[in-house]
């Protein structure tokens, strides 16, 4: 029953008693934008830039970068999509874009660092975008990756809205954005929180090191409760708080997100019908109970094991 119910239903994300969650997809090329566009599929909260480039050894040009980002944006017309500029360095190194002698790459100059660095990728990017959004008539909204301060977020804004991408955003995926995520958000439309890399950087743990993955785990009471800080800043200056990272395809994990105040949950489009079947069998007062459980657990495992205890058993 559970999975006839799975396939059949490809209704909008939304919990028992009809609170709305925006269930989204991750993507990294057109292809996938293809793929995924469909009943089900209520738009895209993560499209990588960086994938359409991890082959090319010089910068791609405008015209190449609107070409791809039109062909997204066709994929989904009047669907929310979230483009991310280029997240290059650390696990995503770019041969044009990543400096060769680091010691410390995920610490280094990657994500929105590279403006300092590399400006004219960020300004062709957005300029790319604009040109995309004229051409499909569409009206994308845009984040930069890795902002740690309030300073980062206003600059991109500013060189976003200029080159006239209306809604603009940032991943919070660094703790410092977390901590302060109210000042962040009084410089943009919206936030995402990026759970694989806020993970990584408050537990101090690499993300390619499999050996230390009980570290690195969103439901470490610490990084839940970055989580939650971000959140409830969302929800205090009343805008959007989505999560993108691979911890909204747990639907465990969903559920208290959605109990925390996460407004989207974007994830691979193969996880969406459990999560949506997740959050359709509980109420968001129920969502709060779990999120709550979550928070006063004292490890990871009791985290879970918490939640698990207070999950409809069809889920
Ligand atoms: C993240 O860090 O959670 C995220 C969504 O971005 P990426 O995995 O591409 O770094
Ligand atoms: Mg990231």
């Amino acid at each position: 029953a559970r999975d006839a119910e799975l396939a059949a239903d490809t209704a909008a994300g939304a919990t028992a008693d009809g609170h709305a969650v925006a269930l989204l997809a991750n993507i990294g090329t057109a292809e996938d934008a293809e793929r995924v566009a469909g009943p089900g599929v209520e738009g895209v909260g993560l499209f990588r830039t960086e994938v359409l480039f991890l082959e090319a050894t010089t910068a791609p040009t405008q015209a190449d970068q609107a070409a791809a980002y039109t062909r997204v944006l066709r994929a989904l017309p009047e669907q929310k999509v979230v483009v991310r500029t280029l997240d290059a360095g650390a696990d995503k190194p770019l041969a044009f874009a990543t400096q060769p002698d680091e010691e410390n790459p995920a610490l280094g100059v990657r994500g929105y660092r590279l403006v300092r660095t590399n400006p004219e990728l960020l300004d062709t990017q957005l300029a790319a975008l604009a040109q995309a959004q004229a051409e499909a008539g569409a009206t994308p909204w845009v984040m930069a990756p890795m902002i740690a301060t309030p300073a980062e977020a206003r600059e991109f804004a500013t060189r976003a809205r200029a080159a006239g991408v209306a809604t603009v955003g940032v991943m919070v995926e660094v703790p410092a954005a977390a901590l302060r995520a109210r000042d962040i958000l009084a410089e943009v439309d919206f936030v995402s929180l990026g759970t694989n890399d806020l993970a990584q950087y408050a537990m101090a743990t690499d993300r390619l090191r499999g050996e230390l993955a009980d570290l690195l785990d969103v439901w470490q009471p610490a990084v839940l409760d970055l989580v939650a800080a971000t959140a409830r800043a969302g929800q205090d200056v009343g805008k959007p708080v989505g999560v993108c990272g691979e911890s909204a395809s747990d639907p465990l994990m969903a559920l208290v997100l959605v109990g925390l105040g996460i407004t989207s949950l974007s994830m691979s489009a193969g996880a969406l019908a459990a999560v949506r079947f997740a959050v359709r069998h509980h109420t968001l007062e129920q969502c709060r109970e779990i999120a709550a459980a979550a928070l006063g657990a004292s490890s990871a495992p009791d985290a879970r094991a918490a939640v698990l205890a207070l999950t409809a058993p069809e889920v």
